[in-house]
């Protein structure tokens, strides 16, 4: 799949649309989920184009995968999640039901998060 130049978040990285932001580096920007699923609901994305972690993993240099990993890392600490705990979670294609293609990481937190995945019905 192509990265799409005009994905959402690719507005937000131009600063065509506005984002929460809680951390900006050479290699990540992390901002506020604009609909928390839980108390702490936060995005990290690399600065450059990838489509999802099947795009970042395959193309991107290792020190661009270090930089943006030890970003991860570090909001979830700035955050104040590092103590109490948290998840991560990185959707990637039709299945796990990515909505947004430019490869991002949710972060959850401030309240047990309970079961890893939703069961399906019936
Ligand atoms: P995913 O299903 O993994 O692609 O998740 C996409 C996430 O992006 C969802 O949790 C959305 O709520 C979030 N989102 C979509 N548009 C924005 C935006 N403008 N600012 C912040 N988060 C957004």
């Amino acid at each position: 799949m192509a990265y799409d130049p005009n994905n959402i978040f690719a507005k937000i990285l131009r600063g065509e649309i506005p984002a929460k932001t809680v951390h900006e580096d050479e290699w990540a920007l992390a901002f506020h989920d604009i609909n928390p699923q839980a108390p702490v609901h936060v995005l990290v994305i690399p600065k450059r184009p990838y489509v999802s972690l099947d795009d970042f993993t395959s193309h991107a240099s290792d020190e661009e995968i270090t930089g943006f990993w030890r970003a991860v890392g570090e909001v979830a600490r700035r955050l104040g999640l590092a103590e109490s705990g948290y998840r991560i979670l990185a959707n990637h294609g039709a299945n796990a039901h990515q909505e947004v293609p430019h490869f991002h990481v949710h972060i959850f937190g401030g309240r047990p998060l309970g079961p890893m995945l939703v069961r399906p019905r019936g």
